[in-house]
């Protein structure tokens, strides 16, 4: 294999369905050398993955991505964070308690029309940050919706009949928060977005404004001109080339760990870079 680096990885600390330990042990039966855990939101499963890790001899660094963004939802991905930092849980908490507003809200919202789901069976699919997928595994399970898609595309997707918006923090502030955390910020898979690439350029450039450092070049969702126009992009900025292929277990059909590195042949050299600044920011 060539590349064995896989930096974006959701577990059942947010809304993947393999626990942080289950998730190694199969990214080290694939064959990964290097990875992240970088749950929504929530840093709770980052010890028990890097237990697993150091069992099995492998690196697995601290991570989390971060819904942010008070006009489009920008997603932020948090390298090598002290997961002990006070401030770190306290922007956390304040997350977490914005999602259960929202998703109380859309629960509300169904319920006002009729669809018989309660918070308390939403809760029993959420091990950690509760999320949509898991209304929509209560959907599913109620023979409401087919599948995830299904319910994102009928029901709780944005713009759908149920969907209400989250309060978010700015971009600056999750920045920030990583940063203070020893952590380096990386903007999660630009392209999905699926903007033409002077926009893209644009909104990279307003991101970087904001102090992030990275971005997440390589994922399942981009395609090659897409990680070749973010990689010359991040090259010409001197920012960090990360990747990753956002694995969530069943919750993604059919995407495995690694799925969208598979092009990554720097993988070893950019990973690198970042676990040096990661440690210099400790030092710092
Ligand atoms: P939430 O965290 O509550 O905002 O829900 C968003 C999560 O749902 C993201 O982690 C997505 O990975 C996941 N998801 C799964 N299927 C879809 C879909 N069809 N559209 C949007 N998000 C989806
Ligand atoms: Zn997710
Ligand atoms: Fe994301
Ligand atoms: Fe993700």
């Amino acid at each position: 294999m060539s590349n064995t680096v896989d930096l974006h990885l959701h577990s059942t600390a947010s809304d993947g369905t393999d626990t942080p330990a289950q998730l190694v042990e199969k990214a080290v039966q694939a064959g990964f050398t290097t990875l992240a855990l970088t749950d929504h939101d929530t840093i709770n499963g980052v010890l028990e993955a890097q237990q697993a890790a150091q069992r099995l001899g492998i690196t697995c660094l601290s991570g989390v991505e971060l819904s942010v963004g008070t006009h489009a939802e920008i997603h932020l991905l948090g390298y090598g964070l002290d997961v002990t930092n006070d401030g770190l849980h306290q922007f956390l908490a304040v997350m977490q308690r914005d999602r259960q507003i929202r998703l109380k809200a859309i629960v509300q919202k169904m319920q006002d029309a009729g669809y018989p789901v309660t918070w308390e069976e939403l809760l029993v699919y959420a091990k950690g940050t509760p999320g949509r997928p898991h209304l929509t595994d209560v959907l599913i399970q109620k023979g409401i919706v087919k599948n995830i898609d299904d319910a994102f595309d009928r029901m709780i997707g944005k713009n759908k009949p149920f969907y209400v918006p989250r309060r978010k923090q700015t971009i600056r502030e999750g920045v920030e928060v990583i940063r203070a955390a020893g952590g380096i910020p990386v903007f999660a898979h630009p392209g999905e977005f699926k903007m033409e690439q002077q926009n893209l350029s644009a909104l990279i450039d307003y991101v970087c404004g904001e102090g992030v450092m990275g971005i997440e070049c390589y994922h399942s969702c981009h395609n090659a001109d897409t990680e070749a126009f973010l990689v010359q992009t991040a090259r010409r900025k001197g920012l960090f080339i990360t990747g990753g292929s956002d694995y969530h277990g069943t919750k993604k059909e059919g995407l495995h760990i690694g799925d969208g590195t598979k092009r990554w042949a720097t993988a070893t050299e950019d990973t690198q870079r970042l676990l040096c600044a990661i440690s210099e920011a400790k030092q710092a």
